[in-house]
């Protein structure tokens, strides 16, 4: 079963960096042996041939940040909130994600770390044995918060934001026993620096996020090694000509990244337009911010404690802040090409290759080519997801 041979047939391929028309992809298990043209890759006998012939074919989509989906909260840091909100993923294209946590007291995202951390760990154990169609795959975590700054908390709970802590950084990391990839925090509040060297220090990813930075008070954290801007526009001090602020450090800095929540109602196309034009589609990544309220009719739903509101796919506080969203990675996509004019392969990019590149998993993620895992996301030519591929098998 596990060396089960499969060849897969596409219209097209996105890499996602090069397009194959009549394309074939081989796979081996949970790995892709080959990508190229029919008439150069010869197909096994014994392989299974998959007929994705009039379709689209590229790697699997990456969500580096999601708080929820389908009624769980990914802080509950249970297998089953996990294997619920990965395979609502897995139907729309993603095939792996950073369980994110959101600002809560210490000993709740200490406990919900350590829960998840254990997940992530023992996850490919979990794959091989159920029988269950297969979900996205958890990563590692994304913290947000709690060192962010209260002028700029957006949905994350004012009393819980705590100043930059190296012994409770320590703790979480810890208890994530090495699954931690990305912390959001804001630079500019003190002992945020020696926060970054702590991170960077410890193989994770330092988004800046969350801030009421200045230009400078953003530049001195990605000197200091800052990689990375979490939904850019949002909760940032706004972006002015006299006071560019945190906005204007990461349009113009290419040694950034920065998240784009491109649902309509987080950021205008405008400023969408704008910030691919100075980031350019190497520089920009899809991601959700989604609640546990994705995937589930209006009405009231919790994160991480505070009472949100569902109406018409928009979530907002009792106080009207927009707080997260119900977006779906395959939407973001359609989204970005709709608003940007960009074409799909371009938009592609910013879901798949771009995360896995910030997280260092560009070998083996986000990516078709040998020896990757044959993490498949299939669209139509409306560019809906039709099949998902999660190593090697189907999810829909
Ligand atoms: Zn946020």
């Amino acid at each position: 079963m596990m060396n089960t041979l499969k060849a897969i047939l596409a219209g097209t391929i996105y890499t996602p960096l090069d397009e194959i028309r009549d394309g074939v992809v081989l796979l081996e298990g949970h790995r892709i042996m080959k990508v190229g043209p029919r008439t150069q890759v010869k197909i096994p006998k014994e392989a299974v041939v998959i007929d994705h012939s009039d379709q689209i074919v590229g790697p699997g989509m990456i969500d580096q940040h999601i708080h929820g989906a389908v009624g769980h909260d990914l802080m509950e840091a249970t297998p089953e909130a996990l294997s619920a909100v990965g395979r609502f993923l897995a139907r729309h294209g993603t095939t792996a994600f950073l369980a994110t946590t959101i600002t809560a007291p210490p000993e709740a995202i200490t406990e919900a770390a350590r829960g998840l951390g254990e997940i992530i760990r023992s996850w490919d154990h979990l794959h091989a044995t159920g029988d269950q169609a297969p979900g996205a795959e958890p990563l590692g975590i994304h913290f947000e918060g709690p060192f962010l700054n209260a002028i700029r908390r957006g949905a994350h709970t004012a009393s819980e934001i705590q100043p930059p802590s190296l012994a409770m950084m320590r703790q979480f990391l810890d208890a994530s026993a090495g699954t931690t990839r990305i912390v959001t925090l804001a630079p500019e509040r003190e002992g945020a620096m020696a926060m970054i060297e702590l991170l960077r220090h410890s193989n994770v990813r330092v988004a800046i996020g969350h801030s009421n930075a200045t230009y400078m008070e953003a530049e001195r954290a990605i000197d200091a090694g800052a990689t990375h801007a979490t939904h850019l526009y949002n909760a940032m001090r706004p972006f002015s000509h006299r006071d560019p602020g945190i906005i204007g450090a990461v349009l113009t800095d290419d040694r950034v990244s920065a998240e784009l929540i491109c649902d309509g109602f987080h950021v205008d196309p405008v400023a969408v337009r704008l910030m691919m034009k100075s980031k350019g589609t190497q520089g920009v990544i899809l991601v959700t911010d989604s609640l546990s309220g994705a995937g589930m009719p209006d009405g009231e739903y919790r994160v991480g404690g505070m009472p949100v509101r569902l109406e018409k796919s928009v979530l907002r506080t009792m106080e009207g802040t927009l707080a997260g969203s119900t977006l779906t990675l395959d939407l973001a996509l359609r989204n970005l090409m709709r608003f940007s004019g960009l074409s799909f392969q371009e938009c592609l990019v910013c879901a798949t290759i771009n995360p896995a590149r910030l997280l260092g998993f560009e070998d083996r993620k986000g990516v078709m080519a040998p020896g990757a895992y044959a993490d498949l996301a299939v669209f139509d030519k409306n560019h809906s997801v039709t099949q998902t591929y999660v190593r090697g098998r189907p999810a829909l």
